[in-house]
């Protein structure tokens, strides 16, 4: 079975909608098909600064998200980025394989530490693609679903894993990205221009899985659209109503042709009432399974264990060949 691996910051407690519509349902769906490893990146998160406890208790809840919106550890390996400590090994030498100049091309750095400022701006968070080369090629990787934003990391990762085998003789895989282009850039509601996320400055036009469903019936009900009042898609003069065509085409199933007809002679109030109620009858369950999790910390707690160990297993084999062709002397 092809190996899938993908990962999900735990910096803010909840998942919102981007995370869940861009990657979160692929991994669901192909857990059945693949041996799927997919994990909670808490040294990720770090990059930017973190409270200990609201860490720990966001690593918590993103595991929770998970199992609630359907992964199954029976048939995937989910874990916490932590509990394997090859990511950080694996990173290290893929670090010392990374050209300056390459990786200061990477463009989320360069937004992350523009938000940031320059005085906040850590080497680690400079060199967080190359952590997450490191995940990918660990689990010799085929197929990684993610949202757009991390195409341009995935091909860092190709580019790496590729030098690592001509200068060292063939030893890692080189993966795919999977980017489902319905799903891959669902936008913030107030500002259709910019993706929706974690990290965004105010939270008015970004659905958190975990507020109260009537919060983001709230904010669907006033994303920001144009002057027009004709349901049509055109992503460059409509960005905001083609991303509420995007989420509710992704949501209900129906296609976007199909939206549009269905809007015929109705106007935005109409497909934002729809969406919110599209929205709240998914979410509604989704938030009672993963407040199920919560509730049981021993499951998780398990599920996490088990998880860790079936992660090291392969891992640990992939930094020993890692490890043995860079030229460590093993110890004896
Ligand atoms: P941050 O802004 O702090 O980086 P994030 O919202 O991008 O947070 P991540 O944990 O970095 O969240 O991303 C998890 C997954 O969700 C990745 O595969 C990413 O590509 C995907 N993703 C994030 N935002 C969106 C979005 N707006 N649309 C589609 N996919 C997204
Ligand atoms: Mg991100």
């Amino acid at each position: 079975r092809p190996r899938v691996l993908s990962g999900i910051q735990p910096t803010s407690g909840s998942f919102h909608l981007g995370n869940y519509l861009g990657a979160v349902r692929q991994w669901v769906d192909m857990q059945e098909a693949n041996d799927a490893f997919y994990m909670v990146v808490d040294l990720h998160a770090i990059t930017v600064e973190q409270d200990p406890a609201a860490l720990r208790q966001n690593t918590r809840v993103s595991v929770a998200q998970l199992l609630g919106a359907g992964l199954d550890p029976e048939r995937c390996t989910l874990f916490v980025q932590s509990h394997v400590p090859e990511h950080a090994q694996l990173a290290w030498v893929m670090n010392c394989l990374t050209g300056f100049g390459e990786a200061s091309r990477m463009t989320q750095f360069k937004d992350k530490s523009l938000k940031q400022g320059a005085d906040r701006t850590t080497v680690g968070l400079f060199t967080y693609p190359v952590l997450m080369v490191a995940d990918v090629l660990l689990y010799q990787t085929q197929t990684v679903p993610v949202g757009e934003d991390q195409r341009q990391h995935l091909e860092l990762t190709r580019d790496l894993a590729e030098r690592f085998n001509t200068r060292y003789g063939k030893t890692l895989t080189v993966p795919e990205p999977y980017i489902l282009k319905a799903t891959a850039k669902i936008q913030d509601l107030q500002d259709p221009t910019a993706k929706m996320s974690k990290s965004a400055a105010s939270d008015k036009g970004l659905i958190s899985l975990l507020d109260p469903p009537k919060t983001s019936a709230k904010k669907f009900k006033s994303a920001v659209t144009d002057t027009d009042t004709v349901v049509t898609y055109d992503e460059a003069n409509k960005p905001g109503v083609s991303n509420l065509l995007r989420i509710h085409s992704a949501l209900s199933g129906m296609s976007v042709e199909q939206l549009v007809a269905h809007f015929d002679g109705k106007m935005y109030g109409a497909l934002k009432t729809e969406l919110a109620e599209l929205f709240t009858d998914w979410v509604t369950p989704f938030q009672t399974r993963t407040q199920e999790y919560l509730d049981d910390p021993a499951e998780l707690d398990r599920v996490l264990a088990l998880g860790a160990e079936k992660a090291r297993a392969v891992a640990s084999e992939t930094l020993a060949e890692v490890y043995d062709r860079v030229g460590f002397l093993a110890p004896k």
